[in-house]
């Protein structure tokens, strides 16, 4: 059972005729068709759903700003949920993208063979992403930075080819993930925590992943060896009494500590191996494949044109050669890192440049600076759009809340073998 779409629904905000044109088509996919006839009876309807996609349709009768506005309120999570807009001829719908920062894609609503056809591919089944947590350094919680969220980094995969939980890193973005765990798949949950390194901003979430506290739950915890020790030595003397009333002794779950090595390593349904990055401790970026996609996890890692040792840059750049997806540390910009060379951290001009040259498919630049408000990081969004479809499929911001879907290339069965 999926976690992040556990209804596996799609909302179609239409009446019934147009519905009429595509239900078979979602059925056919095994999915929950849930109709409603406008947008105010979709703001409660959603209230209790989440699904995979939303059909609106621009001709129910209450098609406007107020009412999407209402839509949203009711279901902040709509903003992590693709919308196929079907419009009319004459309608110029694009502004509402940037206006409710929607993932929103249009489509002529006369064309019914188009309609059917993107909703297939919103159906298929997929490897998905979801970020917990996006900042670097330090969490920050004001107002100003709610666009892009405030929770330092956590990141979690799923896979329709096993039932295995795979967490990124357990900054303060892990305790939403493990509420929803608690309150989706109550106590039978298992799976991996791979932490990069163990910086306050990438463990500080750990004590408070409710998970940990069932006996019923299985997690395994992995890290790359510390001067001070593994896994289980470095999370326990972050966890005394002096920092924290829980010590790791007194968590529920069955829990085993692994001290991760470099090399791959293969677990149920996906491998994972990792290079060490360019930071003050040693720091995993881990490589990930599953699903038939190589993933790269990089959250801190500095990328400088004078790196010692020298031979770094060229190892990194074998690393994530052809990959499809990186996930890489852009906490500045050029004339911010000049004044923090030998911080661990990158700009973004620096990550683009360099995955660029590196043929990689996918980039989301994260661990956004503690004073990068939203503003800021709305102007970095814009400039990396000249990017977008050329050279990358996809290049942006890493969001808090949002989803990236990697759809399979075989059938489910077809990896499990
Ligand atoms: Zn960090
Ligand atoms: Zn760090």
């Amino acid at each position: 059972m999926g976690l992040l779409f556990p209804n596996s629904a799609v909302a179609v905000l239409a009446d019934q005729k147009t519905a009429d044109i595509f239900k078979g088509t979602v059925i056919k996919h095994g999915f929950e068709f849930i109709q409603v006839q406008n947008l105010q009876l979709g703001a409660y309807r959603l209230q209790k759903v989440l699904p995979q996609l939303i059909v609106l349709d621009s001709d129910v009768p209450d098609f406007n700003e107020h009412s999407l506005r209402l839509l949203i309120e009711k279901n902040p999570n709509v903003k992590n949920i693709p919308v196929l807009l079907l419009s009319r001829s004459n309608g110029n719908f694009e502004y509402l993208q940037n206006k409710f920062d929607l993932d929103l894609k249009i489509v002529d609503r006369k064309q019914h063979k188009d309609i059917t056809a993107e909703i297939e591919k919103y159906l298929q089944p997929c490897i998905i992403l979801k970020f917990w947590g996006v900042r670097g350094s330090a969490p920050s919680a004001n107002a100003e930075y709610m666009k892009y969220g405030g929770n330092t980094t956590c990141v979690q995969i799923e896979s329709p080819i096993h039932d295995d939980i795979l967490i990124l890193d357990c900054g303060t973005g892990i305790r939403n993930l493990g509420n929803e765990i608690a309150e989706r798949i109550q106590n039978q949950a298992s799976g991996h925590l791979f932490i990069t390194h163990p910086h306050w901003d990438h463990i500080q979430g750990f004590p408070f992943f409710k998970p940990f506290y069932h006996s019923k739950n299985r997690f395994r915890i992995h890290m790359p060896e510390q001067y001070r020790g593994g896994t289980e030595e470095i999370l326990s003397g972050h966890m005394t009494k002096t920092f924290f009333p829980v010590t790791l002794d007194m968590f529920e779950a069955d829990i085993e500590y692994v001290t991760q090595s470099e090399e791959m390593q293969h677990y149920n349904g996906f491998t994972l191996e990792y290079m060490v990055a360019n930071h003050p401790t040693k720091t995993a970026m881990y490589k990930i494949q599953i699903g038939g996609y190589v993933i790269v996890f990089a959250p801190d890692n500095e990328l400088n044109e004078d790196p010692t040792p020298i031979r770094f840059n060229d190892r990194f750049e074998h690393f994530i050669s052809n990959c499809d997806l990186l996930i890489h540390d852009g906490q500045f910009d050029k004339e911010m890192y000049k004044n923090r060379v030998g911080w661990g951290h990158s700009s973004w001009e620096a990550t683009v440049e360099l995955a660029r040259r590196n043929h990689v498919k996918r980039l989301y630049l994260t661990h956004h600076d503690p004073d990068s408000t939203d503003e800021i990081l709305d102007r970095i969004s814009k400039k990396l759009e000249q990017y977008q479809n050329n050279p990358f499929a996809d290049i942006r911001l890493a969001k808090e809340g949002a989803v990236i879907k990697l759809p399979l290339q075989k059938s489910v069965s077809a990896y499990k073998k």
